[in-house]
This record gives structure tokens, sequence and C-alpha cells, in this order.
């Protein structure tokens, strides 16, 4: 236990919640998780996953100075405005876990932004690293020096509604033409299944591509040209030096990140494309970025593990 105190980490998601207390230096003193399920209040489960999580911690450990919570939806000032996977709608997840916990420095942001925070750390990235996460839906966050850039309404970042082809597929968001309506794992397997083709997920898409599937290689295509549209309009405003794909869908290893580099370059002529790599954290982005966030609201971002 380092005299300097410690960290929870909470990865918030809508199958099952996980946390992790952490010293200021980065070593993990305990982990926890409990299934999320619609039957259960998932504030209940998180407060119960907390405390049982402190239960495991030496008597006198005392409470962490902060605890960072990384959420699928979009959190603003604390307040979870939407998180459909947990039911929650302008949810006041930091009042009620301060109330809850006693704790002052509680960090709550959206799930890209801690995956994006983690995995800026693990590379000791300098200057900015944009990070897409492609699952069932496309975000992203963009983190310049150690530090995540916010917005006004505390949806920065939602790279997956960049509306990028006039009068394209209509999204799950209510507008048309986003990158997510193509480039999500969910849409890629929509589409294929609508041109005739069978895939039970996106790996199944990757295979026909690989196969040899005309149909697969045409919805391939338009996720990548998509998705680098939706980045190049983010590189053109932000220059970010690092550019990032990770989620379910980066699983397609260099499928998917050849043909989204190779469309970059030729959408970014002006100038250099930023380099482009694949996730390299997996699972554990979440939790990691998690803890990030709490050290970050201790003003002890460099530290972040
Ligand atoms: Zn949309």
């Amino acid at each position: 236990m380092s005299a300097t105190g410690y960290l929870i980490g909470v990865d918030v998601g809508g199958t099952s919640m996980r946390a992790s207390a952490v010293t200021t230096t980065g070593t993990e003193l305990a982990r926890h998780r409990l299934p999320t399920s619609a039957e259960l209040d998932p504030q209940r489960t998180l407060d119960r996953l907390i405390a049982e999580l402190r239960a495991f911690l030496p008597p006198d450990t005392g409470k962490p100075r902060a605890i960072g919570l990384g959420v699928p939806g979009h959190v603003s000032a604390g307040v979870v405005r939407r998180a459909a996977n947990l039911g929650w709608r302008d949810h006041p997840l930091a009042a009620l876990l301060r109330a809850s916990t006693g704790v002052d420095r509680i960090s709550v942001s959206n799930d890209a932004a801690a995956t994006a925070l983690a995995e800026s750390a693990a590379r000791g990235h300098r200057g900015g690293v944009l990070v897409v996460p492609l699952g069932t839906g496309v975000s992203g966050a963009l983190v310049r020096d150690g530090v995540l850039l916010g917005g006004d309404s505390g949806a920065a970042g939602e790279l997956g509604h960049a509306p990028v082809i006039p009068g394209g597929e209509p999204c799950a968001c209510g507008s048309s033409g986003c990158v997510e309506a193509y480039a999500s794992a969910r849409s890629v397997v929509r589409r294929f299944r609508s041109a005739g083709g069978r895939a039970h997920d996106a790996a199944d898409v990757v295979a026909a591509v690989a196969a040899g599937d005309s149909r697969a290689a045409a919805v391939w295509d338009s996720a990548c040209d998509a998705l680098a549209r939706g980045i190049a309009g983010a590189v053109a405003l932000t220059d970010p030096g690092l550019v990032v794909l990770g989620g379910g869908l980066s699983a397609a290893g260099e499928a998917l990140r050849e043909p989204v580099d190779r469309r970059l370059a030729e959408l970014l002529p002006w100038r250099d494309a930023p380099r482009l790599e694949l996730a390299v954290l997996g699972q554990e982005a979440g939790l990691t970025g998690a803890v990030a966030l709490a050290a970050a609201a201790i003003g002890d971002g460099q530290r972040a593990p």
C-alpha cells in the first residue's frame, strides 16, 4: 500500500461491471467483477461492486483518493445523459457515488474516452492520439499529451455520427449516412445480410471477404471508406500524430487497417496521413482507462497505468 493512497477504476459495461483498486504508483491491489442484468438496478450493482472491492483491501486502507468510471453512453459533467444498455437517462452518477462512497473526486466519461486514455498511455505517445473503438457502435476520443479533450456537452468524439455519405444509409441515431451506419460491427453484418450473404457476426463477413465473396468485399470496402472519411475529417481539424482502431471489429487486423490506411492517404493528399495502428490493450483498455480517469481527477494523469 502506497503512502500516497489508491484509486478505483470501474469499467461499467452493459453485460458486466469490472473494478480495480490501484495505488497511485500503478500497483493493482484488488479487482472485482459483477454481472449487469436488466433485472438488477445497475446503480445498486455498481454500489455493491465498489463496496465489495473495498472489502478485499486491508481494514485500515481508508477511502480511495478518486474513482474513475467509463460508461457506454453520453456523459456530461458527471451525469449520464443516455446509456441505452443500462437504461440510464439523465442519471446523476457522480453525485450518487459521492453520496454512497464519501469520495469527492469522481470522474465519469464515456468508455471510448477511457479506452483512449489507456491506449495513449500504453504507447507512451506524446502529442495527439485519436482512438476509434469499432463495436456495436462507433465512437472516438482524442487524447493530447495524456489529457482527454472533452467538449462543452460531453459529446466530443462521437465520430460514429459524423455524416460522411450524403443520402446514405439510415443510422440508429435518426440521421443518415453516418460512419456508424457503415462501419460498426452491427452495420457490416446487416449490410452483408441484406446483400444476400449469411453472417452471424462481423468475423463471418471478414472471413467471406478473405474467401473472395464479392458482396462481402463491397460491404467491407464501404465500411473502410466511411470510416476513413470520418477519420479524415477529424484529422483535418485536430491533427493527431496517431490514430488507433479498437473495439471488436479491430480483431480483423490488417484486413481492416490496411484498406483504411490506403483510403485515408487518398483523402488527405495535401498532407501526410497520421500513423494508423490497431489497439493493443483489448479487453483491458476499459478498466485501465477508468483508472487513468481517476488518476487524472487527482491531477496525476502522467502516472496513469
Ligand atoms: Zn448516426
